[in-house]
């Protein structure tokens, strides 16, 4: 699984595996080839610039959230479109982001009003569209279903004629599912927008979608993105986040200690809350390389992080043999939501960044030290 070694890494670090990085995008790249399609990469989930040259050849461009995200999709990777969506655009940012973005995704006709005579005067081609709500998910953890009750992520009614420069509509309903999760949703997207689309140029199909998992039915995928093509007569855009990056990336700790009350315990030198904090905001127990379940092999360990939060837990693992002081455990699938997400509480260091390159060489694309942590305070 591993195809780097672990021993010479500083620690904590974030590594991604450019060749799993890679598998991923010749897979959503397939997706693209088969139906026409374009496959952006959502910049929330992986950030990760030094790798957009390498994603820029496979994919078609970046979705943003906001100026900074779309900032950085046009310049690292240029020869891609940049989407941006905000649930409500800043005024005194706009004008920056007009500079940036290809297609600018409003949240509500209000907002659509108040900018869209903003991206006429511009006199740039920018495509407009409208974040839809449909109403419908599959999503049983609230804060991250965008359809949970009295939702502030998209619009539920549109006016019965769509007012001018409106290209298209977006919809994002989805997180972690298959094509079947999608099948059913744009059952209810054709029902209650449908009689839009024949007049519109293209859809987005927002992210959640889990292309790059074993067992993802790509064919149900394509079948539907040419479903919506075909009879719409639409350009079918995609953004997901986490498919691009899915099992491509690991965070490499080491054990600082152990001990005991009432089990035994290990101490890291990395943090759940502040270097995975989905583990505890989801919560998930991510995989540790060489690791069972609690009891499934001989000896049992809660892993702690070195803050003083007493829920800084990851969570317990069992392993062949004890730990000890110096030992490296290796997490996986953490390039996504990770660096992203991660921070400095209680003066904790930044994991590096480190590209594993598809020559064998282990690159350290960053690393950090006590001015990141001074210098945001
Ligand atoms: C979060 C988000 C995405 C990416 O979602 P993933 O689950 O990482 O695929 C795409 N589009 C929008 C609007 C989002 O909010």
């Amino acid at each position: 699984m591993l195809n780097f070694d672990i021993k010479n890494l500083p620690t904590p670090c974030y590594i991604t595996d450019e060749n799993l990085l890679i598998k991923n995008l010749e897979i959503l790249r397939s997706v693209q080839d088969r139906t026409g399609c374009k496959i952006l990469l959502a910049q929330k989930a992986f950030s990760m610039y030094s790798v957009y040259p390498l994603i820029g050849k496979y994919l078609s461009g970046t979705a943003a959230s906001g100026l900074f995200e779309a900032r950085l999709g046009k310049e690292e990777m240029p020869c891609g479109e940049t989407h941006v969506y905000s649930p409500a655009y800043n005024e005194k940012e706009f004008p920056e982001i007009i500079k940036y973005a290809d297609h600018v995704v409003f949240n509500t006709i209000s907002q659509y009003e108040k900018f869209y005579p903003k991206i006429q005067k511009s006199g740039k081609n920018i495509e407009i569209g409208i974040r839809i709500n449909p109403g419908y998910s599959e999503i049983e953890t609230d804060i991250y279903n965008p359809c949970f009750k009295n939702s502030r992520l998209g619009t539920t009614n549109l006016p019965e004629k769509l007012p001018a420069g409106i290209s298209g509509l977006h919809f994002h309903t989805m997180c972690e599912q298959g094509a079947d999760t999608l099948e059913r949703t744009l059952a209810v997207v054709e029902e209650k927008f449908g009689k839009y689309l024949y007049d519109l140029k293209w859809l987005n199909f927002g992210g959640g979608h889990h292309i790059t998992k074993e067992n993802y039915d790509v064919n149900k995928l394509v079948k539907l993105v040419l479903h919506m093509k075909e009879k719409y007569n639409l350009q079918i855009y995609i953004e997901p986040g986490e498919a691009v990056a899915l099992n491509a990336g690991f965070l490499v700790s080491e054990v600082l200690d152990t001990m005991k009350n009432g089990m035994e315990i290990a101490i890291l030198d990395t943090s759940a809350a502040c270097h995975m904090p989905d583990v505890l905001e989801m919560p998930y127990r991510p995989m540790i390389i060489g690791s069972g379940q609690p009891n499934e092999k001989e000896f049992t360990y809660r892993l702690g992080g070195p803050t003083c939060l007493a829920g800084d837990i990851i969570g317990d693992y069992s392993f062949d043999k004890p730990l000890k002081s110096g030992d490296r455990l290796v997490f996986c699938d953490m390039a996504i939501y990770s660096m992203v997400k991660n921070n400095t509480f209680n003066g904790m260091p930044l994991p590096a960044i480190i590209l594993h390159k598809t020559n064998g060489e282990n690159v350290i694309v960053k690393s950090f030290g006590y001015e990141d942590f001074k210098s945001r305070l």
